[in-house]
């Protein structure tokens, strides 16, 4: 900005001087940047008389103007970073929403995990023992006997028993809590031959017939990353009672007699 504190003249208050030559009057020029004037009456030049003013103002109005441009680019810097800082401000407000809205589907994962499962751990919940029951009821009024009694525990892999003294027909019974949907029952033989395998289901059942006396082994297996709870139990049962019509469908039949 160029004010007048600078100016040591003026349009307004036009000084004059007198021609060095002929001493007509002749008007200062108010332009700053002019160093000579010219008489309009002999052409006679001859330098400002307030030569020393002029380029102390010139420079005045100079530092002025660079004040002047340093304060637009430092507004248009400000402006610029305003810009930017609100930007970032969007995204971090998006990835927040983001971040928001996988917390939230995580959520029940976690408290699946904390919450529903520590129970499980702690042996409290179904673990499928009332399904095992009553199917071993149901088998008992056929003429089966219980050959290994039922058994809930916590199970993240295979668990497995023995059957000392198995002859006849063996029928291995097996049921999840709410976190065991797909156990495999498995029958092995005294080499540890693989005899017969059940379906995989949330209560499945394996029957094996045999002559020969021997100890029998049984794995429950459960589901891929399945953890939970879940019973098993073993019947002996007449041979004439195998294959009932109204076993569940997850029941196999190998019956295979030596
Ligand atoms: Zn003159």
């Amino acid at each position: 900005m160029f004010t007048d504190t600078y100016l040591p003249v003026n349009s307004e208050c036009m000084s004059m001087i007198r021609c060095a030559e002929c001493h007509a009057n002749i008007p200062v020029p108010a332009e700053l940047e002019a160093r000579t004037m010219k008489c309009q009456y002999c052409g006679a030049t001859q330098p400002v008389p307030d030569l020393l003013a002029r380029e102390h103002a010139l420079l005045q109005r100079k530092i002025l103007e660079q004040e002047e441009r340093e304060r637009t680019t430092r507004a248009l810097i400000d402006q610029q970073d305003r810009r930017e800082a609100a930007v970032e401000r969007k995204k971090s407000i998006r990835w927040g929403r983001i971040t928001a809205i996988f917390t939230m589907l995580l959520a029940p994962t976690i408290i699946a995990i904390t919450v529903y499962d520590l129970p499980a751990r702690l042996g409290f919940g179904d673990a499928g023992a009332d399904r095992v029951s009553i199917v071993a009821e149901q088998l008992k009024g056929r003429g089966c006997t219980v050959l290994s009694g039922s058994k809930s525990e916590y199970a993240t892999g295979a668990v497995t028993k023995l059957l000392p003294g198995a002859k006849g027909c063996v029928r291995v019974l097996a049921a999840g809590g709410p976190n065991q949907h797909s156990l495999t029952i498995r029958i092995f033989n005294g080499d540890g031959k693989e005899v017969g395998k059940s379906a995989s289901s949330a209560d499945p059942q394996l029957e094996y017939c045999t002559t020969t006396e021997g100890t029998l082994r049984y794995e429950v297996v459960p589901g891929m990353l399945d953890k939970g709870r879940l019973t098993h139990m073993a019947l002996a049962c007449p041979a004439a009672a195998a294959a009932p019509a109204e076993a569940p469908p997850a029941t196999t039949n190998p019956k295979k007699h030596k």
